[in-house]
């Protein structure tokens, strides 16, 4: 029997009608000599480090590196009763048909499956250009031999097990270095994200300069004769707005497309116009919802701009974590990949060694960080604390449970930075 393994559903439906395969089962469609199944995106996902050993539930620095020597996947949760189709009818195949999209992450949906399944049988691409009748049965009609797509899944794994090295090790260091600073948040770091996270806090700062002149320089304590006072100016009304100073969602993903403007080597710069900057079509929204899912980015209305958190993070990392020049070099490497002009373990290892370098740079490096003062509950006073929920951080009374009282992340910076709308300011002194 031979099954066709598509990446979603939609596209299971059009390749089984296409090749007349119109019994609906669970999860696939049958004909004659014929299954279609469909993954949903990635049904498996990399082991987290504590998947490889007990001791790495507790984060601690005297661990890191940690570098797994063999790789594992495992099921996603979400859609494991999708896996578990997949899984019986890759058993029962006599040949197998990936079908999933003609790209990298297409080709990794497939063969990690394929992989995990410990699928052994002969193995033929469908190379699909467009979704409709005519270039379905074109296809079909030109299987390619499994060789000729197989390097695409190495450089999706070296992609995606590099990301695991930055992510994993590089997160725990600097919540580690954070938390012996004062600082009690997760600092995540990422290979897209911290750049993407970067590209804001730029903005902000850039802003800040700009209108700090008039609107926060200004705010100085005086200290004369003994006595100390502060003085404030408030801006004219209506002079700035939110809108103007922070980004929007559209402009964000924007600027992550067209981060090769920023980037001054002109080799890395003509990678990243190629690959259309950070990130990827499929990615850049949820870079940005995750941002704000752990109180980086904060949102009001549509303007997106960076927290304190944000400012924190961006300051502790390497300056090469947060370049989006890096993302460019590892693009080289993984078209290299593709190329067989590189191997999969000759990218890895040295992922490795720089994660190690780092690892060893910084482990015994305490961050100066400037921590925002947390602001005072409003029902007791004590001081507040960060946590995060469903839609994101918020403040949260260090008395919990005793104190219930909670504030949005948003009033208690602008009251703090003066970062929010000028009109909601008020003078301290004048
Ligand atoms: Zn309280």
């Amino acid at each position: 029997m031979r099954v066709y393994l598509c990446e979603k559903p939609s596209q299971g439906k059009d390749i089984a009608r296409v090749l007349g395969a119109g019994q609906r089962g669970k999860g696939y469609y049958s004909g004659a000599g014929v299954i279609v199944t469909w993954c949903i995106g990635h049904l498996v996902e990399a082991v987290p480090p504590e998947g490889y050993g007990e001791q790495y539930k507790r984060w601690a620095i005297e661990q890191l590196p940690i570098l797994p020597q063999r790789w594992r996947v495992e099921p996603k949760a979400a859609t494991a009763a999708q896996f578990k189709v997949v899984q019986q009818l890759v058993a029962k195949a006599g040949e197998l048909v990936i079908a999933t999209d003609a790209d990298r992450e297409g080709e990794m949906i497939a063969r990690e499956i394929i992989e995990l399944c410990s699928y052994r049988g002969p193995i033929q691409r469908l190379w699909l250009s467009a979704l409709n009748d005519a270039s379905i049965r074109k296809a079909l009609g030109a299987l390619k031999p499994s060789a000729e797509t197989l390097p695409l899944y190495f450089s999706a794994l070296a992609r995606s097990r590099a990301d695991w090295l930055i992510g994993m090790n590089l997160s725990r260091l600097f919540t580690l270095l954070g938390r012996q600073a004062g600082y009690n948040g997760v600092l995540s770091v990422g290979r897209v994200q911290t750049p993407t996270l970067k590209l804001v806090v730029d903005r902000d700062r850039e802003i800040a300069r700009f209108v700090s002149v008039p609107f926060w320089a200004i705010e100085v304590a005086l200290s004369h004769a003994g006595q100390s006072f502060v003085a404030s100016w408030t801006p004219p009304q209506g002079s700035t707005d939110d809108a103007g100073r922070c980004l929007q969602q559209g402009e964000l993903v924007k600027a992550m497309k067209g981060v090769a403007k920023l980037v001054t080597d002109p080799r890395l710069k003509q990678k990243l116009k190629d690959t259309t900057g950070i990130g990827t079509e499929a990615t850049r929204a949820n870079i940005i919802s995750g941002l704000l899912a752990r109180g980086y980015l904060l949102k009001k209305g549509r303007a997106i701009r960076a927290s304190d958190a944000a400012f924190t993070l961006i300051d502790a990392v390497p300056e090469a974590i947060a370049d989006p020049g890096t993302t460019a070099v590892w693009e080289q490497a993984l078209d290299m990949i593709e190329a067989g002009q590189m191997t999969l373990d000759t990218f890895i290892v040295k992922q490795s060694s720089w994660v190690t370098q780092l690892v060893q740079q910084y482990r015994g490096a305490s961050l100066d960080l400037k921590l925002p003062p947390a602001p005072s509950c409003p029902q007791c006073g004590a001081p507040m604390r960060q946590r995060s929920g469903k839609s994101g951080a918020f403040w949260s009374c260090s008395r919990y449970p005793d104190c219930k009282a909670t504030q949005p992340i948003e009033e208690a910076a602008a009251s703090k930075r003066g970062a929010s709308s000028p009109r909601r300011r008020r003078p301290k002194a004048s």
